[in-house]
C-alpha cells in the first residue's frame, strides 16, 4: 500500500480544514443514543488533533440515502450536538453544506471552533460531483482532510472534488483503515478465503464479483447465502433473501466455476417460525425448510465444514453475521466463525458494522490482523479495486 499525506504533514495553525468525515449513523438513533455510536468516536481524533493544533474545522458528512432531497430524519443536527458533547465544547451547525448558511458560519469560525454542516446528501450535486458545488465547499476552507475510509469508493463533490481543489490530506481514521489493509495485504497468502453473509439485501453481492477476481475459495451465510440457495433451487421456506437478485447469484456462480473459486453453502440452518428472541430453534437443512419456517443461523454442521476451510486458509477476509446475530439463540454460527478465524494461522480482516459488534460482543476483537466497521471499502480494496478518494490525497 502506498502511504498517504496525513494531517500529521500538514501546518494547520490558523486554517480552516474542511474535513469529511464518517456520520453514517442509522436513520432510527437520536442524540443521545449517538453519544456511544462508533463513527462518532472514530471521527474524534482527528478533530481534536486538528483543534489542538489551532485550526477551525469544517466538518462534513452524509447521513443515510436521501437522494438528493431534505429528509428530517435524516438530519446531521443530532450528530453535531453529540459531537459537542463529545468533544466538551459546542458544535456548531449549518442548515446546509454549501448555501448561506453554511458560508455564513463558515467564514465567522475561528481557530479552536468546530462547525458541522448538514448532510451533504441533501444537494444532488454532492454525488453529481457537480464542480460549482464542490468550489462552494472548498472556498470555505484552506486545507481539505479527507477522513472517511467508507467513501473512498466514492466520486463525490466531498471527496475527489473538493480533494483537487485545495491542499489534501488523509485524517487519523482513514490513515489507520489504511495501515491495518496494508498488514492484511503485506501478509497476503494463498488460499484466500471470503466469508461474506449478513443481510438478504446488502452489498456484498456487488462487491463478490470483484472478489472473485482474486479468491481462491468463497463462503456464503447469513441471510445473503439464502438468495444463492433459492436460486439452486432450493426449499427455504419463509427465509429472507433477495428475489431480483437470484440471477445476479447464479451468474456469480458461474463466474465462480470459470474460475476455479470453490463455493461453500451452509448444509444445516436453525430455524424459527418468525424472528423474535422467545423462539425455540429447530435443525432443519438449509435447502430443506418448509412451511413457515425462516432460516435464522448456519447449524453446527455448517460451523463445522465453513471452520475447516478456513482452518486452512492463508488469508480470510470475513463480512457480515452467519445468523441474526442479536438473538442469542442464533448468534452461535457468527461465534463459530468469528472463533475459527481467531484461531487460524493466517491473516484475518474482519469488516461490517454488525461483524465488528458481534466480535466486540464476543470479545474476539484483538485476536485478528484487522477489523473495520467499512465492509463495502475494504471488500473493494482487497479485491484490488482502484479508489478514486484515496487516488486524490497526495502519497507520503
Ligand atoms: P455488516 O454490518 O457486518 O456489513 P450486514 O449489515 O450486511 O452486516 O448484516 C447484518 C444483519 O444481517 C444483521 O442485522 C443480522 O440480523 C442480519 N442477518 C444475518 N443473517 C440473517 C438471516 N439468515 N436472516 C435474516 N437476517 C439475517
Ligand atoms: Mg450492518
Amino acid at each position: 500500500m502506498v502511504q498517504k499525506k496525513t494531517i500529521c504533514d500538514l501546518d494547520v495553525a490558523g486554517k480552516k480544514v474542511l474535513l469529511r468525515c464518517d456520520l453514517d449513523v442509522p436513520r432510527e438513533k437520536t442524540a443521545p443514543e449517538l453519544a456511544c455510536d462508533v463513527r462518532l468516536a472514530a471521527a474524534l481524533p482527528t478533530i481534536r488533533s486538528l483543534l489542538e493544533r489551532g485550526a477551525a474545522v469544517i466538518a462534513c458528512a452524509h447521513r443515510g440515502d436521501p437522494r438528493g432531497g431534505r429528509d428530517e430524519a435524516l438530519s446531521l443536527a443530532p450528530a453535531a450536538e453529540c459531537l459537542g458533547t463529545l468533544l466538551g465544547r459546542p458544535v456548531l451547525f449549518a442548515e446546509d453544506a454549501a448555501g448561506e448558511d453554511a458560508r455564513a458560519k463558515a467564514a465567522a469560525l475561528r481557530c479552536g471552533q468546530v462547525l458541522l454542516l448538514e448532510n451533504l446528501r441533501f444537494h444532488p450535486e454532492e454525488e453529481r460531483n457537480d464542480p460549482g458545488f464542490a468550489k462552494r465547499l472548498a472556498s470555505m476552507a484552506e486545507i481539505y482532510v479527507l477522513d472517511s475510509f467508507a467513501a473512498v469508493y466514492c466520486a463525490h463533490a466531498s471527496t475527489v472534488g473538493a480533494a483537487a481543489l485545495l491542499p489534501a490530506a488523509a485524517g487519523l481514521a482513514l490513515a489507520g483503515e489504511l495501515e491495518g489493509l496494508g498488514r492484511a495485504m503485506d501478509g497476503m497468502k494463498r488460499p484466500f478465503v471470503a466469508v461474506l453473509g449478513g443481510a438478504p439485501d446488502g452489498k456484498k453481492l456487488d462487491v463478490m464479483d470483484a472478489l472473485l477476481d482474486r479468491a481462491d475459495a468463497v463462503i456464503l451465510g447469513g441471510g445473503l447465502a439464502n438468495t444463492f440457495l433459492k436460486a439452486r433451487g432450493g426449499k427455504i421456506g419463509r427465509s429472507l433473501f433477495s428475489p431480483e437478485r437470484c440471477e445476479t447469484a447464479l451468474a456469480l456462480l458461474d463466474k465462480a466455476k470459470k474460475r476455479g473459486v470453490k463455493c461453500f453453502f451452509p448444509i444445516d440452518t436453525l430455524a424459527a417460525n418468525e424472528i423474535s428472541p422467545s423462539v425455540k430453534p429447530s435443525l432443519e437443512g438449509a435447502m430443506a425448510l418448509f412451511g413457515d419456517k425462516i432460516g435464522m443461523d448456519i447449524g453446527p454442521r455448517t460451523v463445522e465444514l465453513f471452520g475447516n476451510v478456513i482452518r486452512t486458509a492463508g488469508a480470510v477476509v470475513w463480512s457480515g453475521p452467519m445468523g441474526v446475530w442479536e438473538l442469542p439463540a442464533f448468534s452461535g454460527g457468527t461465534r463459530g466463525i468469528g472463533e475459527a478465524m481467531a484461531a487460524a494461522n493466517a491473516v484475518t480482516v474482519v469488516a461490517g458494522g454488525d461483524s465488528v459488534r458481534a466480535v466486540e460482543q464476543m470479545g474476539l476483537t484483538g485476536r485478528f490482523t484487522h477489523v473495520s466497521p467499512s465492509a463495502e471499502a475494504l471488500l473493494r480494496c482487497l479485491a484490488g479495486q482502484k479508489a478514486p478518494g484515496l487516488a486524490c490525497l497526495p502519497d507520503r
